[in-house]
């Protein structure tokens, strides 16, 4: 990792994940206890080798391991500063497939960032995960790189008082004595930081729609939640026909029994506070937002955090495209309020690499959004909507690039882009809405 520091293309997060292998499925089988925040269990990780392995490095948080094995046989192991150091007990071959499994307990304690503590977090009563975007080695170890996307097995163990969701379907739930065990499957490829577990008194609803959804809340919220949440179901069905079809088997939504600063996307799910549900609708464009990121963001996901505009921005076009087909102020509106509010804002900022410390900085969420825009103006609704749907359908459930979008975009106009994107993207000047 040293070789690549300060170079264009050095991660924005260099401490986090191991390009010598790649994981293709996680096994997460663990315990929870609510009250003293208790988490332990078994990770199973079956992963294949890059190249030739002497050894490797899992991100792993302050846990107390009792036992690392890698193809079942006991491997020594380093536990410092958030990596999890393996050497088995001979080479791995390159391009071999090999399993890590990984014995640990301990209290979850969050990943700390610019942003604060990351990961799963003790609520009240309960637990939610934020992982983005580096949260997930705050409860289970991983290849903690978002371009190393696996399969998903999550089984939690809590007692019987409590609902546990997790990412994909459910595919068991059996309670004995006084704790029950959910098993969950993401057969889907996931980023870990989309991972998740939410654990809480909830009560659900299921929502109509194209796709199966459930909300789940607490049950002074209810009235709430069946408002807020009322036209999920007619949004499903308005990006569906925008982007393609909804990228998984269900969306599930979580309102939290807590205030949240913000809510949280996972795959297959978002995360809500109690705050961000009013009972009027007033955080309706946080729900498209959300539901966006379900196809940009969860199913495309950014190979690199430098191109976190292809979240954020698409999930923000999301929001002022929802407010227009939904009889709001149409997206025209909203660019051109943004566009006036961005031109009285410092104009330090590149879109395509914000910096580390400004991935989540307003500016890149809104003139994401105004890019979009933009092309929508120069292309047409049609070559539009098309690139849109098409970049979708050609890297579903896979990872993405700046460089794919611009190409692909400029392939369906009929004539190249790249004067236009430099200008939106690489440069700091805003340019004026064509
Ligand atoms: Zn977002």
């Amino acid at each position: 990792m040293k070789a690549l520091a300060g170079r264009a293309d050095a991660p924005y997060f260099p401490d986090h994940g191991d390009d010598r292998y790649r994981v293709r499925h996680y096994d997460l089988e663990l315990e929870y206890r609510v009250g003293p925040n208790r988490l332990g269990g078994t990770a199973r990780l079956s992963a294949v080798a890059v190249d030739r392995l002497d050894r490797l490095a899992l991100d792993f948080g302050a846990f107390r391991i009792g036992k690392v094995l890698v193809d079942g046989t006991p491997a020594r192991f380093r536990h410092r500063h958030g990596k999890l150091h393996v050497t088995p007990s001979r080479p791995i071959g390159r391009e071999a497939a090999f399993t890590v499994e990984v014995r640990y307990t301990g209290n979850p304690s969050p990943v700390s960032s610019h942003w604060g503590g990351l990961g799963w977090e003790q609520l009240t009563d309960g637990s939610i995960v934020a992982g983005q975007p580096i949260g997930a080695p705050s409860w289970f170890p991983c290849n903690d790189r978002p371009d190393d996307k696996a399969r998903y097995r999550i089984a939690v163990t809590t007692a019987s008082a409590y609902e546990v969701v997790a990412n994909g379907r459910l595919m068991a739930r059996r309670r004995v004595g006084a704790t029950t065990t959910w098993v969950y499957e993401q057969g889907e490829p996931m980023a870990t930081y989309l991972a998740s577990v939410q654990i809480g008194r909830y009560q659900f609803l299921e929502l109509d729609g194209p796709v199966p959804q459930h909300v789940y809340y607490p049950s002074a919220a209810e009235p709430r939640v069946r408002h807020d949440f009322g036209r999920q179901g007619a949004m499903v069905a308005a990006f569906t026909q925008l982007f393609g079809p909804y990228p998984f088997g269900a969306y599930t939504v979580v309102v939290a029994d807590d205030e949240l600063e913000i809510p949280v996307e996972a795959q297959g799910m978002s995360i809500f506070g109690t705050n961000h549900v009013d009972g009027e609708r007033g955080q309706e464009r946080l729900i498209a937002h959300e539901l966006a990121h379900q196809w940009f963001g969860n199913s495309l996901t950014l190979a690199s955090w430098r191109d976190i505009w292809l979240h954020e921005g698409f999930a923000t076009h999301a929001e002022w495209l929802w407010s227009e087909a939904s009889g709001g102020e149409s997206a025209a509106v909203h660019a051109g309020r943004w566009h006036a509010r961005l031109s009285q804002e410092p104009r330090d900022l590149v879109l395509a690499d914000p910096g580390p410390r400004r991935i989540f900085d307003d500016r890149v969420y809104k003139r994401g959004a105004l890019t979009l825009h933009a092309l929508r103006r120069i292309v047409g609704d049609d070559a539009f909507f098309q690139t849109m749907r098409e970049w979708t359908a050609g890297h579903r459930h896979g990872t993405v690039t700046t460089a794919e979008f611009t190409a692909l975009a400029g392939r369906i106009a009929g004539r190249p882009l790249d004067a236009f994107f430099t200008t939106w993207l690489r440069e700091k000047a805003l340019p004026p809405l064509p």
